[in-house]
């Protein structure tokens, strides 16, 4: 039987362990077929990114009229957008070809610190992608970036997810994972009507490269199938958490999280 379809909007890490590989190990864990808008190809290993070139616009607009006129896309996510003009391409497109979940990760910078966006693309993404999405999935290093309010207890957390609700999607999700002196990850999901606090533990790692587009795209694959977003938010939440209490050293530096536990008997 065929099944479902999820596209990832993203670039390439020469490293496998994030960006397009990462949401395709992911879209394969949970029985998705995935389809690939490539973005920008990465030059990056476990120390970080030492630097990428993007896809002409064009390009990437024509992948995704390509996959969605014939195959059918159930869902999609974009991860890293690389460039303003490809934001906008992505923008348009989407208006053109038709209605279905649609998440946002609106990834600015490595965790080394590399940025993955030119300069006036995270505004790009604001105004353009926000708007038309069904799930943002900020971590709190871009919450800062997007409304200038640092998240350090619920009640900020709270005052970012209001403030980038402002902007046009119809769910956020404000990723608690990189708040400090906390034992448990707390991530917060809301319509503006429902406030959804998520709870799990921390687990102590190096290596977690990859764990936002992995938690994006899991949450992506849900959809597809035909979860809400609590629901999908949900699963993702659980998927990520085994996928970080899984994940291994590869490299002198920062190792993958890992979905090889679907593997295991
Ligand atoms: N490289 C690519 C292509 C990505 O899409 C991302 C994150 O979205 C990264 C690198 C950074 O991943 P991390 O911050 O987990 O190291």
């Amino acid at each position: 039987m065929t099944p479902r379809t999820a596209l990832t909007i993203a670039g390439s890490d020469s490293g496998g362990g994030a960006g397009i590989q990462a949401d395709l190990r992911t879209f394969f864990a949970h029985g998705v077929h995935g389809l690939v808008a490539m973005t920008a190809v990465t030059v990056q290993n476990s120390l970080g990114v030492q630097g990428f070139t993007e896809i002409p616009a064009d390009v990437v607009t024509a992948q995704i009229k390509a996959v969605a006129t014939d195959m059918g896309v159930n869902a999609a996510k974009t991860g890293m957008l690389a460039s303003a003009e490809i934001i906008r391409g992505v923008a348009k497109t989407l208006d053109e070809i038709g209605e279905f979940p649609f998440v946002v990760d609106p990834v600015a910078a490595s965790m080394t610190g590399h940025a993955l966006l030119r300069e006036d693309a995270l505004e790009a993404i604001r105004t353009e992608l926000f708007p038309r999405a069904t799930l943002i999935t900020p971590n709190l290093d871009e919450v800062g970036l997007l409304t200038g309010i640092s998240v350090t207890d619920e009640e900020s957390q709270r005052a970012a997810a209001e403030a980038l609700l402002d902007f046009g999607s119809r769910w956020v999700l404000v990723k608690g994972g990189h708040m400090r002196g906390t034992t448990e990850c707390v991530d917060l999901l809301t319509d503006g009507r429902q406030y959804i606090s998520l709870s799990g533990p921390r687990y102590v790692t190096e290596n977690t490269h990859g764990g936002g587009d992995t938690l994006a795209s899991a949450i992506t694959a849900s959809l597809a199938k035909g979860a809400s977003v609590p629901d999908a938010v949900a699963a993702g939440k659980k998927f990520i958490e085994r996928c970080v209490a899984e994940a291994y050293p590869l490299g002198a530096g920062v190792g993958p999280v890992s979905p090889f536990w679907v593997l295991s008997p």
